[in-house]
């Protein structure tokens, strides 16, 4: 049993996110052993539920000598529900104590049990945050618990967090369904979003499904348009860092932004605004700024590349052949319906038939093996070519350099500090290309572009507020 736990934990890890998965875990327990239904069979008053110390009182389950016999239990339930007592008014009433009574107590304590465990991993990632500061990270409490968990920019306020989502969706008023790992992933944005308003300077986003989907053009009724148009107007400059890849062709990339950039055109942003727009092509590759006639223009390698992208031709060629000849070894053990298309700094897998998941993660997966094993047997004098090998949702790419260096460049090339930045994107598990950004700036791990505009609007309400309260944060 514990072996086939194992292999299957290992087979699906690349679908986990450790950190989402330890809090949820944590969650499980009062869900398990306290958020029990509580039904007119019991009893109950409201008072009932919670103790002195917060903990269940006596078991919600019948308690008549007939306890084993779920069918009677089941149809007395059932029956005191379909034939309600008369009286409606009574505080023990089966119909009151549905809706007013137990249940909704049982919400409230549970929704405490809820907020103390968030609060406790908000301390642990207080803790890891100070312990990284000291260079001890390796010693923290979090990271004892949870191996892989990066770094924080910023404290995350988890339990403010989780009150307001709590708020929102009755999260604590459920017995059968535990937070999940997509409520939880709204959580940690919502906190993030929070934590890092202060500082805002910078925001960059990923293109497909996070600003527009997967494959399309930004149009200009997309309602992000107006938000990338407010945080420019906010004095925080703005970049779209994405794994498209078209070269230093500006109008391939103003095609894709045809929408916004007409926005911008019809908005009165100011040249200084208009130009602190970007975009960054091939993950790290190919870098453009807006311009005071809100179009793009490229800007020269020379002018911001640095040590982080020091790569020589020879070197990238080679390293692009070992990843080309995986994915062809791939399309023909898989048989899959794909061609495999080479680009100056990036070879894809572009699908000709529908491909599943299962076929796109097993492209990603192992070609970045592959390509480790072939930088980890380089001789020294052969450069080690970073690089991202990812399952875009529909196709699989290897491109040259990561969203890492992308991010990383942009910081250095307009002096923005990881605290200023936060990076939105849909891609945060091991096989997608906004993971890397996480080592160098905060993140926000969106999975639509409905959801970049409600953290979006989220962001803009709090930038609203440091503008009204307070002078800007400087940076660190
Ligand atoms: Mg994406």
């Amino acid at each position: 049993m514990t072996s086939l736990y194992r292999v299957n934990y290992h087979l699906r890890a690349h679908k986990r996110d450790p950190l989402i998965e330890f809090i949820k875990s944590m969650l499980l327990t009062p869900f398990v052993l306290h958020a029990t239904p509580a039904t007119t069979e019991t009893g109950a008053n409201a008072s009932d539920l919670v103790d002195a110390h917060g903990g269940p009182q006596r078991p919600l389950v019948p308690t008549s000598p007939n306890v084993t016999d779920t069918s009677t239990w089941l149809s007395a339930s059932q029956a005191s529900v379909e034939n309600p007592p008369d009286s409606l008014e009574g505080p023990h009433s089966a119909r009151a104590a549905l809706l007013t009574g137990p249940n909704t107590d049982a919400a409230r304590a549970n929704e405490l049990r809820y907020a103390e465990i968030m609060g406790d991993v908000e301390d642990l990632i207080a803790e890891h945050i100070a312990m990284t500061a000291r260079g001890l990270d390796k010693y923290s409490r979090l990271r004892r618990l949870v191996p892989t968990v990066g770094t924080f920019f910023t404290p995350l306020p988890l339990r403010s967090a989780f009150l307001a989502a709590n708020a929102r969706d009755a999260i604590a008023s459920r017995r059968y369904v535990p937070p999940s790992f997509n409520e939880l992933r709204r959580i940690l944005n919502s906190a993030q979003v929070t934590a890092s308003a202060p500082y805002l300077r910078f925001v960059t986003f990923d293109g497909d499904m996070t600003l527009y989907p997967d494959g399309m053009t930004f149009v200009a009724d997309n309602p992000i348009a107006d938000q990338i148009i407010a945080l420019l107007r906010h004095d925080v400059a703005v970049a779209v860092v994405t794994a498209a890849g078209y070269a230093t062709d500006t109008t391939r990339y103003e095609a894709r932004l045809i929408g916004l950039l007409t926005r911008f055109a019809e908005a009165d942003l100011t040249p200084e605004q208009l130009t602190r727009f970007y975009v960054l092509g091939g993950e790290c590759n190919y870098l453009f700024q807006g311009t005071p006639a809100a179009g793009l223009r490229y800007i020269p390698e020379d002018a911001y590349r640095t040590s982080l992208s020091d790569w020589s031709d020879t070197d990238i060629q080679r390293f692009l052949d070992v990843a080309e000849l995986n994915l062809r070894q791939c399309v023909r053990d898989m048989r899959l319906p794909a061609t495999v298309l080479r680009k100056p700094r990036a070879v894809g897998l572009v699908p000709s038939g529908r491909l599943y998941r299962e076929q796109l993660d097993e492209c990603a997966l192992s070609t970045q093996q592959c390509l480790l094993q072939y930088n980890k047997a380089s001789s020294p004098d052969q450069g080690k070519i970073p690089f991202c090998a990812f399952n875009g949702g529909s196709d699989v790419w290897v491109d040259v350099g990561n969203k890492l260096i992308g991010v990383q460049l942009l910081q250095n090339h307009l002096a923005y500090a990881p605290r200023d930045t936060l990076h939105v994107g849909d891609q945060f598990l091991s096989t997608g290309n906004d993971l890397a950004t996480r080592t160098t700036c905060s993140t926000c791990w969106i999975i639509n572009p409905e959801e970049t505009e409600g953290i979006l609007g989220e962001v803009l309400e709090h930038l609203d507020q440091r503008n009204t309260n307070a002078p800007v944060a400087g940076p660190e």
